[in-house]
């Protein structure tokens, strides 16, 4: 295959048997892509039956790929009739170019990539007045047979990034957490603690905890704590309604520092020294 020639079916937006005739590609109003009927090895070489005829005279090595639309649409003055095409299906015909591009070894060139407006002034095969596209509903500032085939061509020709590094977070303001990751909490609110999705009071309300509900603190965002339930929804609450009742886990290692164990004992001899005198 040696082009890919972009059409309009000048139907409706759901393609219907006979636009699945004409084309190897189509892309319906929601902009999926709909396989034609013929398939592209009819096209290939010296054209075979049920091959797909979408462009007169020059079908050979030409897949068709159709955007469903546009049906009683007059060129000038512009109207784009009853079932106008959109902008999703301008991306998804992009997004198609590029893969059938990549598949079939087609350079993005004018004379290897165009629509069916640009066949007759670039190819010199004549078309009859076909003005697909001339004119597109979703890109009103772009006039013409070749500004519209360039724009889609550049687009086509972007290389996409696969993985672009995630851009450095601005630095934050050290917000004090009111509580260690990991600490365990109760509920003692007035009433059901509304849990939400962000630590927001406009937030939406994900659930709600009876007071009592023993809840462990996995975030903070003063005045805001992000908490699993015991059934393990994961939601953020006030923490003005949460009691701190455990601290953090243990985290190794757990033998105390000499210097942790010397002053305990002085805070004990100190505390036998007060109650001795009491
Ligand atoms: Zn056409």
């Amino acid at each position: 295959m040696v082009r890919i020639h972009w059409h309009w079916t000048a139907g409706n937006l759901v393609p219907s048997d006979g636009d699945r005739r004409a084309y190897h590609f189509l892309i319906d109003g929601s902009g999926a892509v709909v396989r034609g009927v013929p398939s592209i090895a009819a096209n290939s070489g010296a054209l075979k039956a049920g091959y797909a005829a979408h462009t007169r005279a020059a079908n050979t090595g030409a897949i068709g790929v159709a955007v469903c639309g546009m049906a009683g649409a007059v060129e000038s003055p512009f109207n784009a009739g009853r079932a106008p095409i959109n902008a999703e299906q301008i991306e998804t015909l992009i997004a198609v170019s590029r893969v059938l591009g990549q598949r079939y070894r087609i350079p993005v060139s004018r004379r290897t990539m165009l629509s069916h407006a640009e066949v007759q002034p670039t190819l010199g095969i004549a078309q009859s007045g076909k003005w697909d596209f001339t004119r597109l509903p979703s890109l009103p500032d772009l006039r013409g047979a070749h500004a519209i085939g360039d724009y889609l061509r550049a687009r086509i020709g972007e290389t996409v990034p696969m993985t672009e590094p995630a851009p450095p977070l601005p630095p934050q303001p050290a917000a004090p957490l009111p509580v260690p990751a990991g600490a365990k909490g109760v509920v003692n609110a007035p009433s059901t603690l509304n849990v939400r999705r962000e630590p927001n009071v406009n937030s939406e309300r994900i659930g709600g905890l009876p007071n009592g509900t023993r809840i462990e603190i996995i975030g903070a965002q003063a005045p805001w704590l992000q908490m699993r339930s015991p059934a393990g929804h994961v939601g953020w609450v006030h923490g003005t309604y949460v009691d701190i009742v455990d601290g953090p886990p243990a985290t190794e290692p757990t033998t105390p520092s000499p210097l942790r164990a010397a002053a305990q004992r002085l805070r004990d001899l100190a505390d036998e020294l007060e109650a001795s005198i009491a």
